[in-house]
């Protein structure tokens, strides 16, 4: 069984409860002192924060409001085509570079592939076991890997 259905469920970079679905969750990132976007967070949207009754800010990471969109946002292709900005703004608009080019593509492989969001969960155990010896870099993030990922070191119940 997985724990988080694929696309649809994350982990609060906050709290780390359960995001439910797709609009209860929000992308936030702030701009470096050179406007570079960095800091990329996954967590619940204010009003389906399970803290919000403690904390005013809920699980947001950062008090600006600017930088703050729904995961249904960047999901499926047009999701890829608004992640894309970050690395390619377009004519007309210059680039918008972001900082840190890895962080991105984790928060792309998180929003975009499916699986992700709980392997890495298993990412440490998977890997001091030996685990992506068996293959080459991509293979690591392949839909199969991913859930050879979770059966293999998640909670040993399987899924199918
Ligand atoms: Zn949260």
């Amino acid at each position: 069984m997985t724990m988080l259905r694929p696309l649809q469920q994350w982990t609060c970079d906050y709290c780390r409860q359960v995001i439910e679905a797709a609009n209860e969750g929000v992308l936030e990132w702030i701009e470096d002192g050179d406007h570079q976007a960095c800091g990329f967070r996954v967590v619940h949207y204010l009003p389906a924060s399970p803290i919000k009754s403690t904390r005013e800010a809920g699980c947001y990471h950062y008090a600006d409001q600017r930088h703050k969109e729904r995961l249904d946002s960047f999901l499926g292709p047009d999701g890829l085509a608004r992640l894309l900005l970050f690395l390619d703004a377009g004519s007309g608009h210059g680039p918008l570079p972001i900082a840190d080019a890895p962080e991105l593509a984790k928060c792309c492989r998180r929003l975009l592939l499916p699986y992700y969001e709980e392997a890495r969960l298993y990412w440490g155990a998977a890997t001091k076991d030996g685990f992506f010896r068996r293959g080459d870099r991509a293979w690591a993030y392949l839909e199969d890997t991913l859930k050879s990922i979770i059966n293999e070191y998640g909670p040993k119940t399987r899924i199918s």
